[in-house]
């Protein structure tokens, strides 16, 4: 089943962008939506919009096309953004005190219920609503409040000790926004984000373009 997804990655990271489409048809009025109109706004082929929805398993009406509230329902319930997935995050530094305050995860059905850090600043205090317990109270905390998931914001030589831990303690995912490559058990899922690698892409394609209107001038 992880396989089956992990297969499916391009499709699901579109998702998101379809879905954001048509939650806005829907505060338009509108009542159905075509995969072409879909693809038309976001720049993609019809085939591979309806191709990325079938894994949702929505069926259009021919002439109609996809039913608006169906659509967000399908999407939401692929992705399990209708159903509520607390989570924690440790180290509540810059982009740890950012991720807390991202107020588009509530849509996702994200929720953090607390943060740990080892700055003794922060322990005890709240960011964005958020509690801050002390790192060494991973273990006491974690099994009491039914997580399973966590942000990792910590620094990178910090990553793979928190990680010892997290396996310890039953978490079963990790959102990983630190450089470290996690060792972990086969059965737990690691997503690795690295906000670097967007800026490279965009970095290569302000070249390719200075290049261009360099020659062209
Ligand atoms: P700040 O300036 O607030 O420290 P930062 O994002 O620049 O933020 P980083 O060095 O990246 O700081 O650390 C991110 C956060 O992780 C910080 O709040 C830091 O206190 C915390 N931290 C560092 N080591 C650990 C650890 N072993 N366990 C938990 N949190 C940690």
């Amino acid at each position: 089943m992880v396989k089956q997804k992990i297969a499916a990655a391009p499709s699901i990271r579109r998702l998101p962008a379809y879905l954001h489409l048509v939650r806005q048809a829907q505060r338009e009025g509108l009542q159905y939506i075509s995969g072409t109109a879909i693809a038309q706004e976001l720049n993609l082929e019809p085939i591979q919009v309806r191709k990325d929805l079938s894994i949702t398993h929505i069926m259009g009406k021919p002439k109609k096309g996809y039913s608006v509230a169906s659509l967000i329902g399908a999407i939401e319930h692929f992705l399990s953004w209708d159903t509520t997935r607390r989570a924690v995050l440790i180290g509540a530094g810059n982009l740890g005190t950012a991720l807390l305050g991202y107020q588009e995860f509530q849509y996702h059905g994200l929720q953090v219920v607390a943060a740990f850090d080892v700055n003794p600043e922060k322990i005890g205090s709240r960011i964005h609503q958020v509690p801050v317990f002390s790192v060494e109270t991973l273990e006491q905390e974690i099994p009491t409040r039914g997580v399973k998931t966590a942000l990792l914001t910590v620094p990178s030589h910090a990553a793979q000790a928190i990680t010892e831990i997290l396996i310890r303690v039953g978490i079963e995912g990790i959102w990983n926004f630190t450089k470290a490559k996690l060792r972990v058990p086969d059965t737990m899922v690691v997503q690795k984000e690295d906000l670097s690698s967007g800026y490279a892409l965009f970095c290569v394609m302000m070249q390719a373009r200075q290049l261009e209107s360099y020659s062209s001038s």
